[in-house]
């Protein structure tokens, strides 16, 4: 899940009504015969059967074996404890970074809460600091030329590009909510005062999906216009802001379990579209995702960018006009222990119950957000997002 936070497959936001009953059977029996670094040379018969279906099904369209050869990372095993964690700093030197003393207490923080919030005993390495272009230059060529059409380039060319772009990413975002399917008001709730519209009711997952498109492309357009404190603009064409490269990195021989940046990710796309991320214009602020080296099969990433900068949208977001230190500290522990939630118990998102870390923060509001953090009213296992193994974490077996 990149619950964005979670990957969700190409195939199921790009051939979503033919497929989805397809892309679900392939991750149940993948999930229960494969492990994760075990590239399937031999399809059992149902799989073979399934691809002869999609044939079928989609014979206007040439599906490769990349795109439907998705499977889902097993729950990991965290019977040894402490869970050791490696950990990098990675750092673009346009925009303003953390000091060693912030990152230290942020891990330190972070490892308390783990064990607070899920019982869990961890430990992270020593920091290593890297480049945002060293973190860039691991990222496999083939998976670049695989994932670039996933991006959406918002610059438009006409109403029709536009329109076009809209329904791709609207099928996108419903793929994912279809996921919420048990908990429909609960996310409705969640994200109706915040949409550009509050005022005009959604009343199911096809409204809101819409309503969040278009708060998405509202809100991420105000990005492409900010400069950053060295006079260029924040969002360039080396890509460092498009989420689809650090969710692919995983792909890589890049080594690490956790990466921490400064790095502003604000960005649209074509699968994985999430509630939150929306709301926010596209911005997301922690993921975890497949990653082939990393000891647990997933990696995650928290990005401070939010926290460091004050800016309008920002300042609006988050309810805040700046941040101290400490502010800084205790938001990011608890952004990085809510994906490491997702990482080393697969739990979901319980939308609408402010206790549970595992809620994704509402906008970019971090203070009501731990304020209200509740481990005992939210203990794992209360609830079924907040069972082990509630969140897929999908990954692609060809890449
Ligand atoms: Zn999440």
């Amino acid at each position: 899940m990149k619950l964005k936070h979670f990957s969700y497959t190409n195939m199921q936001s790009k051939a979503l009504l033919l497929a989805v009953p397809l892309a679900l059977m392939l991750c149940v029996l993948n999930a229960c015969s494969d492990t994760v670094n075990a590239p399937s040379e031999v399809l059992n018969n149902d799989e073979q059967s399934s691809k002869k279906l999609s044939k079928q099904l989609n014979d206007h369209v040439e599906l490769t074996d990349s795109k439907t050869d998705w499977s889902v990372v097993p729950l990991p095993d965290i019977s040894r404890q402490p869970v050791q964690l490696s950990v990098a700093s990675v750092v673009n030197s346009r925009f303003k970074q953390l000091t060693d003393s912030q990152i230290k207490q942020i891990l330190l923080t972070s490892q308390l809460m783990v064990k607070k919030f899920f019982d869990i005993d961890i430990e992270f390495s020593e920091t290593e600091v890297i480049s945002i272009e060293e973190t860039f230059n691991y990222l496999d060529p083939s998976v670049i030329a695989q994932r670039k059409s996933e991006i959406v380039d918002t610059d438009f060319i006409d109403a029709a590009a536009k329109s076009k772009a809209r329904e791709e990413m609207q099928q996108a975002l419903y793929a994912t909510l279809s996921n919420y399917s048990g908990n429909e008001q609960s996310v409705i709730n969640y994200a109706q005062p915040y949409l550009l519209n509050p005022d005009e009711k959604q009343k199911d997952f096809i409204g809101l999906s819409y309503a969040l498109i278009d708060t998405l492309l509202e809100r991420l357009n105000y990005w492409q216009l900010q400069k950053a404190d060295d006079g260029k603009p924040v969002l360039n064409h080396n890509g460092y802001h498009q989420w689809v490269w650090w969710d692919s990195l995983g792909y890589s021989k890049m080594p690490y379990d956790v990466l921490i940046t400064n790095q502003l990710v604000a960005s649209a796309e074509y699968y994985a579209m999430d509630v939150h991320s929306s709301m926010r214009g596209g911005i997301t602020a922690g993921t975890t995702t497949y990653s082939k080296y990393a000891s647990l099969n997933s990696y995650v990433y928290i990005m401070v960018y939010p926290m460091l900068n004050d800016t309008t949208l920002l300042e609006t977001l988050r309810g805040d006009e700046s941040y101290s230190t400490e502010q800084i500290i205790n938001y990011s522990a608890a952004l990085l222990t809510h994906e490491l939630g997702h990482m080393l118990l697969h739990l979901g998102h319980p939308f609408g119950n402010k206790a549970c870390i595992m809620s994704p923060t509402v906008m970019l509001n971090y203070r009501d957000w731990v304020e209200n953090l509740d481990a005992e009213l939210c203990a794992v296992g209360s609830s079924q997002d907040m069972k082990p193994g509630a969140a897929n974490l999908d990954y692609n077996r060809s890449w």
